[in-house]
């Protein structure tokens, strides 16, 4: 399923499979989840996407060939991320900050992704994951989960956590949030009673609509939906010395505020991609909790009823394809 203009409806293709490369993999798909990113390529949200490509960096493979350099044995399983590939070189990846690498590559960004039946991936940048998820569950963790766990890290010494847009990254914050012992209070669309009742299902303390002031003042809290104007409000909810951590890699633009809501040392900062060791940790934590991911599947040629969906925030859990 592939994109051949901006803002229109992916392609229907049948491609000839390529060999894999040097330090390459070539899997056959059994799953790709769907994440809000794959919208903003759609969309044309995140600039120079090459056309055409093949959307979706939450991909769960099984090895069917390898290439030079590359001895894994037919029918291992694998994820690939999101981060498909670094430079090794430059200062940021001379820093461990691979995930700021200026010639970084990304999976169905600039790499073709997983709304395939098959898909080549960097075996450097793939993870192996948990047995205690089957294909379709692991799927949300390799984006959702992993940019989740990143968001969550630069939250983690909060006793009382918010987190903005209760969707697929959301469900899966708040269970670690918990696995940890922190109280989770979860800000959703005004009126969205589903999925308060939803991030009440999964432990929140509390739940409510952006527009309402939670009972106490937070520690910190994290936004995951891509609308600046929550930046403001979640400044609103935190106590003094508090972090605000925004985990989407697109925002509409934040309104100008009163420098009130920052002053007392509140502090903001976005989250950009993920590094491996994020990778490595997460899915250690993941196996352990266990995670649960709430998914609903689709056939791979819904891909743009999925995405669909998505848009008009009509899906419960996250939405993952299945050739
Ligand atoms: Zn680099
Ligand atoms: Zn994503």
């Amino acid at each position: 399923m592939r994109l051949r203009r901006i803002g229109e409806p992916l392609v229907r293709e049948r491609c000839a499979l390529r060999a894999p490369g040097p330090g390459q993999v070539l899997l056959k798909v059994r799953a790709c989840g769907v994440c809000r990113t794959d919208l903003h390529v759609v969309d044309g949200e995140l600039p120079n996407v090459p056309l055409p490509i093949v959307p979706g960096h939450e991909i769960v493979g099984e090895v069917v060939a390898c290439g030079p350099g590359v001895s894994l044995a037919a029918g291992t399983r694998l994820g690939v991320p999101w981060l498909g590939f670094t430079c090794g070189e430059c200062a940021f990846c001379r820093r461990n900050e691979e995930n700021l690498c200026d010639r970084a590559l990304y999976t169905g960004y600039q790499l073709d992704g997983g709304y395939a039946e098959h898909a080549l991936a960097d075996v450097r940048y793939c993870f192996e994951l948990p047995d205690a998820f089957d294909d379709a569950h692991a799927a949300p963790l390799l984006c959702a989960g992993l940019i989740g766990y990143r968001s969550w890290r630069f939250a983690k010494d909060a006793r009382r956590l918010g987190i903005y847009g209760f969707g697929a990254a959301a469900h899966i914050v708040a269970q670690i949030a918990r696995s940890q012992g922190q109280e989770v209070y979860a800000f959703t669309r005004p009126g969205d009673v589903a999925a308060q009742q939803f991030a009440l299902s999964l432990g929140a303390r509390w739940a409510g609509g952006s527009d309402q002031p939670p009972p106490e003042l937070l520690d910190a809290a994290i936004i995951f939906a891509p609308v600046g104007a929550l930046v403001p409000a979640a400044l609103e909810t935190l106590r003094k010395g508090g972090t605000l951590v925004c985990g989407g890699i697109h925002m509409s633009d934040v309104p100008t505020f009163p420098y009130a809501l920052l002053w007392g040392e509140r502090s903001i900062r976005s989250v950009a991609n993920l590094t491996r060791r994020d990778g490595t940790e997460f899915f250690e934590l993941a196996g352990k909790i266990p995670l649960h991911t709430a998914i609903q599947t689709f056939p791979l040629a819904d891909a743009n009823l999925a995405l669909e969906q998505l848009r008009t925030g009509k899906l419960n859990g996250a939405a993952v394809l299945v050739p």
